[in-house]
């Protein structure tokens, strides 16, 4: 991955800047190689800004052999990996207790893997134990991902990330 990543916090926050969708997608394949399951992703950024983008590669991390695509309209999309992926988009809604209604913390809280776009629409009904990836438009192909971690697993699954993208990134500087 030819992504420029600076550690802000060893265990609880690294950013990431790509460079094209590929970038992103090579970034989301990564976390997903690396998680375990029950694992919850909170995703924060403008229409546009990537989201969906890294959650295909989740899920091809996680080895889903369908194409994640934006479930905007149906509010919870599942795929059958490795994990069970839950791809859920928060934008059409107004109201936490909506969100609440999904029954999403079935989905984590059972070895599911969680993500969510537009989480900042229910940020209470979520545990503290989570990944938050806050995406940010930096030029046409240009996003900085800021990943932070809450909570024990997520900054496990933070530093094991951290491992994976360092050695891709060592490995692109040689070649
Ligand atoms: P969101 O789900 O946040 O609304 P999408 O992932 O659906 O955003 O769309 C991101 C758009 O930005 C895509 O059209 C993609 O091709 C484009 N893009 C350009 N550069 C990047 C990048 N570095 N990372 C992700 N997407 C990018
Ligand atoms: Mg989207």
């Amino acid at each position: 991955m030819g992504a420029f990543f600076e550690q802000l916090n060893a265990m609880t926050q690294l950013r990431i800047t790509t460079c094209g969708p590929e970038e992103t997608q090579a970034l989301g394949r990564r976390l997903g190689e690396v998680m375990e399951g029950g694992e919850l992703v909170l995703m924060e950024g403008d229409l546009g800004a990537g989201k969906t983008c890294m959650t295909q590669g989740i899920a091809w991390g996680l080895g889903v052999n369908e194409h994640a695509r934006s479930p905007t309209f149906v509010l919870v999309s599942e795929y059958e990996g490795r994990h069970t992926l839950f791809h859920a988009d928060l934008y059409r809604v107004d109201d936490p207790l909506e969100a609440e209604d999904l029954g999403l913390d079935e989905t984590y809280g059972n070895g599911g893997v969680c993500v969510v776009e537009w989480a900042e629409k229910a940020d209470s009904i979520f545990p503290d134990d989570h990944l938050r990836v806050v995406f940010s438009v930096a030029g046409p192909d240009k996003r900085i991902v800021d990943l932070s971690a809450g909570g024990d697993k997520h900054k496990a699954l933070l530093v094991k990330l951290k491992g994976v993208v360092d050695e891709d990134y060592s490995r692109d500087r040689e070649s």
